[in-house]
């Protein structure tokens, strides 16, 4: 190395002097040139590689476009069920949804579907390709009813994004068509709300025989009440009416309740108050979160009260009470009507407090079968056989059976059992001095 000639190179100074002597070594010295050469080769790499990664981002978000469909939102049940029908799909995992449903005879029917699993799908919907990406999260859990958080993201090219609301509205009509003709029966998971099995095909108003008139009062309220909104939303008030059942067990206060769903098009809510693990604050946010168009029906209202003094005393206790319950009825704040249908088997346990306009609005004893509803029962089950129907009212009433100590339930038990023979019911008419013996 000539270094008195880098030297003279040099402008003089010592920082020039330095850096001379520092380029002349490097260029003469052949390792240090070929490890700057690959440092160089390094370094345009790695800003080349995080150059494209930029560019592909940018063009992926300038080409694509995702929807996220949250598990909390309700298109996303409607968007699993659609996707689990649709044809023009590629799924590798698949995950089932069993609905279980038990029918009031006590049979049992169970539906399996099959929906998209969590993990990759393609889909190809009106001719553009959309990428389908279900997430669970394996952190996250919600904390109200306790299953994890999950999403479902469709990703498609930017110029296809009108086509999600199309899909969604796809979604959207398919699970009503499901429901179309039927009242779907929703129970409390958590905090939640959640359909309890299939929807059900609608119960017939005439299928349930209640004493005379009682039907056509209770339908002629709650129509004119639903038809009063302005009425209501005029004067401040708000739109909620609360209808007591009270009566017997078996003499169809709750059948009649879902009947009169059916009959309006609405769905209901059913909430047991003898529910153990149901508290007032979770028995208040359900109440302010009703589905739309729903009946909300509460169930054995007298629970409410047993806790009463047990929950003074105590202190807290698990389950609803009075007080709970009071406040949750008057706290409904919902824009929308808000039908509350209460029963019980017990009403001289009931507070006044809860009898007050506002709270409980129009009630009705619901008892058990008077001559007037044998009568429609038997040419129910038994059409046109009018001499029979007669003699059946005559042995019920010879047996002292008539002063309403008889459930229409129990009614209905001995005319399925005897279903093609009217003769043999009214044989077995004795029986239901002791509703057991003919089961
Ligand atoms: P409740 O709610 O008063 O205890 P439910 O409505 O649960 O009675 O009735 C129990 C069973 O008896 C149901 O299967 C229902 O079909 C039948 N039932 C009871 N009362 C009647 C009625 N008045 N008309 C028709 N069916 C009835």
């Amino acid at each position: 190395m000539d270094l008195s000639k880098s030297l003279s190179e040099s402008d003089g100074t010592v920082s020039g002097m330095t850096s001379s002597v520092f380029n002349e070594v490097l260029k003469s010295n052949p390792y240090f040139a070929a490890g700057g050469g690959l440092m160089l080769l390094g370094t345009g790499l790695a800003v080349a590689r995080l150059t494209v990664m930029k560019g592909a981002t940018f063009v992926t978000r300038q080409m694509l476009v995702d929807l996220e469909i949250p598990s909390k939102d309700k298109s996303y049940l409607w968007f699993l069920e659609w996707m689990a029908q649709y044809k023009h799909r590629t799924s590798r995992h698949l995950s089932v949804e069993t609905n279980y449903t038990q029918h009031d005879n006590g049979a049992v029917s169970t539906k399996f579907s099959l929906v998209p699993g969590p993990g990759k799908h393609l889909i190809r919907y009106k001719g553009a390709y959309m990428l389908v990406t279900r997430e669970r999260s394996g952190k996250m859990i919600d904390m109200t009813n306790g299953t994890p958080f999950e999403t479902v993201k469709l990703t498609t090219l930017y110029r296809d994004r009108f086509l999600f609301p199309d899909l969604l509205d796809e979604a959207k009509k398919l699970a009503l068509k499901a429901r179309e003709g039927k009242t779907v029966i929703f129970t409390s998971w958590g905090q939640d709300w959640r359909p309890f099995g299939q929807p059900r095909t609608k119960r017939l108003l005439e299928s349930v025989v209640l004493d005379s008139g009682i039907k056509d009062e209770i339908l002629l309220d709650v129509k004119d009440f639903l038809s009063s909104g302005e009425w209501y939303h005029k004067r401040g008030i708000p739109y909620r009416r609360g209808y007591l059942l009270y009566g017997p067990p078996g003499s169809g206060k709750t059948s009649f309740i879902q009947a009169l769903a059916g009959d309006l098009d609405y769905n209901i809510c059913i909430l047991n108050l003898s529910e153990s693990n149901l508290t007032d604050d979770r028995l208040n946010h359900l109440m302010n979160n009703i589905p739309e168009r729903s009946i909300l029906l509460l169930e054995d209202i007298d629970a409410a009260f047993n806790k009463r003094d047990q929950t003074e005393e105590k202190g807290y206790t698990a389950g609803v009470t009075f007080s709970g319950l009071l406040n949750a009825l008057d706290g409904v704040a919902s824009a929308e009507e808000c039908i509350t249908f209460m029963t019980t088997n017990h009403p001289e346990k009931l507070d006044p407090a809860l009898l007050r306009p506002g709270r409980i609005d129009f009630k009705k004893l619901i008892n058990n079968a008077s001559q007037f509803q044998v009568k429609q029962m038997f040419l129910r089950f038994y059409e046109n056989e009018n001499e029979l129907c007669e003699e059946f009212i005559n042995k019920f009433a010879r047996l002292g059976l008539n002063a309403s100590n008889v459930s229409t339930a129990q009614l209905q038990g001995l005319f399925v059992y005897n279903k093609r023979d009217p003769k043999s019911a009214i044989e077995m008419v004795e029986t239901l001095k002791n509703p057991n013996t003919h089961q």
